[in-house]
């Protein structure tokens, strides 16, 4: 194979993303987080990481002088937020007051905090100081380690395989993905080695439903930025997703002809901190084109009644028709439409008849169109339909 040789640089990759939280010695209520990359941990007994920071930068004193910080990992959640304190001055706003984040006590600390959110927060004690050159390396003994509740089991084992952790890639930020083995899989027998994977989650998709299918179109398509429109927003569980997929950069509209569903859409966006991200109408869906002015890159319609609801208001064949092709007009390039109907009503019969006539007629150039249905589940069992606009 050939190779570029390239002037030496700092090409380890992937890195940790370290949201460190560090506070002045003398002056507790003055905390400031700043994000590193570069770091590591360097020994186990006793536990030990570094961190490298520049000491030009605010957090660099507050570190020396303090003799104390906390590693916050990042996951998605997190993830904007350390872009963040890694670009802005702690000398020039309160970084987690811009940022909305809660500090939670950290075990050991005398004046530093852990992130509220975090999926696990390491308090170190500055043991060592080196200069390296651009950056001065501080060796932390971790005294004190707390993980989110939501990533232990009952045996108390941990499973940051469920954290969505964020790595640092040459200047992308990723998500880890895949689980590809365990630590000793190389030699691990047969026998072991496919369930042990699956148990970390490996190779597990479930053909499980319309909905789940909707929500897999959904997560592909989307990204930081991006506009979607859930066109019934019912309980809300799809605006959340789309709210989490665009991100606090992105905008989520949505509509609902009922204000109960509206009321604990809003409830939910609020428990997620997420509200900001939605604008919500009570009003027919077949009304986006006069409300929504700018492209979108995706539309979910999870067609029917609210579970739970009235199943006299239910969507209706006239009005989805019209909302589904003012929805395509809005789809930009790439853009994808999300249909879900439910056949086993007569209502959802007559929407599946006419959504099918009409997909049938799209010009292929233009649009891809995907059917999904569960061929042995009898003419009533709900399907998918993805719609993509190529050009
Ligand atoms: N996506 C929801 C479930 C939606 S159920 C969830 O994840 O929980 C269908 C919803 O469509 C119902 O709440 C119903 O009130 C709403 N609806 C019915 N007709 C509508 C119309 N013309 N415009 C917008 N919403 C409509």
């Amino acid at each position: 194979m050939n190779y570029h040789s390239l002037a030496p640089t700092t090409l380890l990759s992937p890195v940790p993303v370290a949201l460190v939280s560090c506070a002045d010695g003398e002056h507790p209520e003055r905390k400031n987080l700043l994000t590193v990359a570069w770091t590591g941990t360097v020994n186990t007994t006793p536990p030990m990481v570094s961190i490298s920071i520049k000491p030009s930068r605010y957090s660099y004193g507050m570190i020396r002088d303090s003799g104390e910080f906390v590693i916050n990992l990042v996951d998605r959640n997190l993830c904007r937020a350390a872009d963040f304190c890694g670009v802005r001055s702690g000398r020039d706003e309160d970084k987690a007051e811009a940022l909305g984040l809660v500090w939670r006590e950290a075990e050991g600390m005398k004046a530093a905090r852990a992130v509220d959110g975090a999926p696990v927060s390491l308090s170190c004690r500055v043991r060592n100081h080196m200069e390296m050159g651009s950056h001065d390396m501080f060796l932390g003994e971790i005294v004190s380690v707390s993980v989110r509740e939501d990533l232990m089991d009952a045996q108390g084992g941990i499973h940051l395989e469920r954290a969505g952790l964020v790595a640092y890639n040459h200047g992308l930020y990723q998500a880890l993905g895949q689980v590809l083995g365990f630590f000793g899989y190389a030699v691990a027998r047969p026998e072991k080695l496919t369930a042990r994977l699956r148990a970390a989650g490996a190779g597990t998709y479930v053909l499980k439903s319309a909905r789940f299918l909707a929500a897999d179109y959904l997560r592909s398509v989307l990204t930081e930025g991006d506009r979607a429109i859930d066109a019934t927003v019912g309980n809300g569980h799809d605006t959340a997703m789309l709210c989490r997929l665009v991100g606090e950069a992105g905008h989520v509209y949505g509509f609902d002809l009922q204000e109960q569903a509206l009321d604990a859409t809003r409830k939910r966006l609020k428990g997620e901190r997420l509200e900001k991200r939605a604008t919500l109408w009570c009003m027919g869906h077949e009304h986006m084109g006069e409300m929504i002015r700018e492209p979108v890159r995706a539309a979910v319609f999870n067609l029917g009644w609210l579970p739970g609801g009235d199943h006299q208001v239910t969507t209706r064949t006239e009005t989805t028709m019209t909302a589904v092709k003012q929805a395509l007009k809005l789809l930009s390039p790439g853009g994808m439409l999300v249909i879900c109907v439910y056949p086993g009503h007569p209502e959802g019969k007559r929407e599946r008849k006419a959504l099918e006539e009409w997909m049938t007629s799209l010009p292929a150039r233009e649009f891809n169109v995907l059917a999904h249905c569960f061929l042995n589940a009898g003419d009533d069992a709900p399907r998918c339909y993805g719609i993509q606009r190529n050009t």
